[in-house]
């Protein structure tokens, strides 16, 4: 039966966090890599102007998504943790991109039970409303606010983009294989303080 519910993050997360760097590069006369994006912020990361950033981004999003990679391990890592979990993908993404997102699960062979795009990053209605007991992450603002308020473990991917500091519930990790292996841990854990409570009961 599966019991827990992993709450995911699809860009920068499932996909690899360098896959808007080619688009930038292209448009904006660039030679950047994914290490010289050190805000999540892309505007203030560039040092491009907010309105033109967001029209750039509001007219190649879908292509950006369409062409996404996946994050080292996370095709693999994800097959083996739809037996046990329950896969519920929390997206920034606005609505309109549902159809674009859809498309690249399937082309993928990425198995979802549930996938919403709530179009802004207050994740923290979304997680708490599906009963989350963990979520992974690459925002760091957003890693810290659900593991504050919901009180959860977020795993949060290392990337230039995310190194401020993060509380104790918050996980970093490198990639997928890393991720994998705090789960087990943890489930590891959890099953040890649940017979702990049996048995004072
Ligand atoms: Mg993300």
């Amino acid at each position: 039966m599966k019991e827990k519910r992993f709450g995911i993050d699809i860009d920068g997360t499932v996909t690899c966090p360098s896959s808007l760097v080619p688009f930038l590069n292209d448009a904006f006369s660039l030679n950047i890599t994914l290490q010289d994006i050190k805000k999540y912020d892309l505007a203030e990361a560039l040092n491009i102007s907010p309105d033109k950033m967001r029209d750039w981004f509001d007219k190649t999003e879908p292509a950006i998504y369409a062409a996404s990679p996946l994050a080292k391990g996370a095709g693999e890592v994800l097959a083996k943790w739809q037996k046990s979990f329950h896969l519920l993908f929390i997206s920034a993404r606005r609505q309109h991109l549902l159809e674009v997102t859809e498309k690249w699960f399937q082309e993928q062979q990425l198995y979802f039970d549930h996938l919403e795009l709530i179009g802004s990053h207050n994740k923290v209605e979304a997680a708490k409303r599906h009963a989350v007991d963990v979520f992974f992450e690459d925002k760091h603002d957003n890693a810290v606010m659900l593991a504050e308020e919901l009180k959860i473990p977020v795993v949060l991917f290392n990337t230039p983009y995310n190194q401020e500091t993060v509380p104790d519930n918050v996980i970093r990790v490198e990639n997928w294989y890393e991720a994998n292996l705090w789960v087990k841990n943890w489930l590891k854990t959890n099953e040890a303080d649940f017979f702990t409570e049996a048995e004072k009961a």
